[in-house]
Formats: C-alpha cells, structure tokens, sequence
C-alpha cells in the first residue's frame, strides 16, 4: 500500500461514522405493529441527467424519464385513490420547473411532497452544487407549489455531514436516505447537537434495483413472483420486529403495468394485515417527534 493511502486510513477516527443514538421503541400510533412508510422518488428526466447533462440530447434515454410524466404518475395517483392510500412524493426542483401539471396532480390528490435535490446531483463531501442543489429545489417548490418540504431525501442515496447540518438550518424535518436501521432515529451532527429525525430505507423495497434497466443503469429484471417473494418476506418480518418498511419507488419503473400490478398487490397484502399502518413520511416523523417530546 502507497504511503499516501496509509496516512489517509490511519486519519479515519476510531467511531463510528454515523454516531445517532439507537432509534427508541416507540409504539406505533392505534395499536399498530409496524409502519410503511409508502414513498416514491419523481426524478423523470433528472435520474438521467445528473451524471451527464449532455445525455439530455439522447431522446430514448430522457423517454425513460419522461413516461413518469405522460403516463406513470397519473396511472400511480389513480391507484392510490383506489387503495385510499397518501404517499411521499420526492421531487427534484428540475421536475417541478418542466412537468409542473404532473406535480400539480399529486399536490391535488393530497400526498405529501418531498424535497429530491435540483438536479438530482448526488451529495458528495465537499461537492461545491450542495447548497445550490438545496436551495434551488426549495425554491421550485415553494414558487411552482407552495411547498415547504417538510421531508428530503438523498438523490442516489448519498449523504455528508455539511449536508445534516445544511438541511437542520433551512428547516426541514425528516431525511429517508440512511440504511442502518428499521426503525425512526434522530440524528446528532458532529457539534453533538440534534440533527433531523431519519426514516430509514433498504435496497429491499427500491424499485430500481428490482425492474429497470438501461444501458446506464444495468440490473436484472425481476418477475413478479420475486418481487412479490422479497417485499411480503421482508413485511412479515419487519411486522414481528414492530419495525417500518420504506419504499423507494420510481413512477418511471413502478408506474409500468406488471410493475404497477404487484405494487397494487403487494398494497393489498400490506392493508390485509389490519395493523400495517401504511403512511406519509410526514406523519411518522411527526409521530416521533410527539413520542420524543413525551420522553
Ligand atoms: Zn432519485
């Protein structure tokens, strides 16, 4: 090994690198067993272009965004009115300025929205775009919206320390970008103050991962058996656990028909239960900060 990389391990502190407490054991609200924290990512063309703005040019590759806006939100929107369900919507600021009749249709419906970044840029350490990344999709949302985020999460799940500390000051809430636990924690920044409450996510219920693919974004297709295997086994589970689920869903990827066909499935499964409580990230979160302010 370089004596470089040497002295970069040996500079790595002894700790932990997310130093939170341990999430409490709250009692879910109304006799509940577990949560489902029921949330879909809006990225649209965005997913596409973070890496590489000059992909913009390549219409196939921005269709894939774009069928969240022509068909799969829409068709999303019109099954959770079926189910009588509120969802999290996650949007970033660039999807807001170009689909805002999309935007406008989930805002209708009631679901909460969620901020996602601008450009859906990655939030690395140090990344200069941070704060741009963060105030620009603010503003799109407040200015095409009237929101006020209460919520963020990461665009692909990245996080840093200026970012905690960053979202703390302008105000919001909730983050769902960690994947160390299953249940809500706080966070604690580096100054030992407290930091916004996390609803924790798994590459379990991300979408993604199970049924897209691209020539950018290389994944094997799953059927709806495996699918359907994974999220009931991990329901059931997190269930006996009194844990939360959290789903990552893409209107681009879970608002394609089979897609859509075992989400509603997979809803119904979640619903028969009786004690799932399947809600917004708002709403947990604020059930947390009661049960916090309790002691
Ligand atoms: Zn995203």
């Amino acid at each position: 090994m370089a004596a470089a990389d040497s002295a970069g391990l040996n500079a790595i502190p002894l700790l932990p690198a997310n130093r939170a407490p341990l999430a409490p054991e709250y009692l879910w609200p109304a006799g509940n067993k577990a949560a489902m924290f029921l949330s879909f990512d809006v990225d649209a063309e965005t997913a596409w272009t973070a890496k590489d703005p000059a992909r913009y040019g390549e219409l196939v590759t921005m269709s894939f965004g774009g069928y969240e806006a022509r068909v799969g939100t829409a068709k999303l929107l019109e099954m959770l009115r079926q189910q009588e369900l509120k969802a999290t919507f996650f949007i970033t600021g660039w999807s807001v300025e170009a689909h805002p009749a999309m935007c406008e249709a989930i805002l209708k419906d009631g679901h909460e929205i969620g901020h996602h970044g601008f450009h859906h840029v990655m939030p690395m350490p140090g990344d200069p775009m941070l704060v741009e990344e963060i105030d620009r999709g603010l503003d799109s949302l407040k200015r095409r919206l009237g929101v006020l985020p209460k919520g963020y999460r990461a665009p692909s799940g990245e996080f840093c320390e200026e970012l905690r500390v960053l979202l703390k000051a302008r105000g919001l809430t909730y983050t769902s970008s960690f994947r160390d636990d299953v249940r809500p924690y706080r966070h604690l920044l580096a100054d030992n103050t407290p930091g916004l409450i996390e609803l924790p996510v798994t590459a379990s219920y991300d979408d993604w991962l199970l049924g897209l693919s691209q020539r950018y974004s290389r994944h094997t297709l799953l059927t709806r058996e495996q699918v359907l295997s994974l999220w009931t086994d991990e329901l059931a589970e997190l269930r006996d656990w009194g844990a939360m689920a959290t789903t990552v869903l893409h209107p681009q990827c879970s608002g394609r028909p089979m897609r859509l066909r075992l989400l509603r499935e997979f809803l119904e499964h979640a619903r028969a239960y009786g004690d799932v409580w399947i809600t917004t990230g708002e709403q947990i979160a604020a059930h947390f900060a009661a049960c916090e302010a309790a002691g």
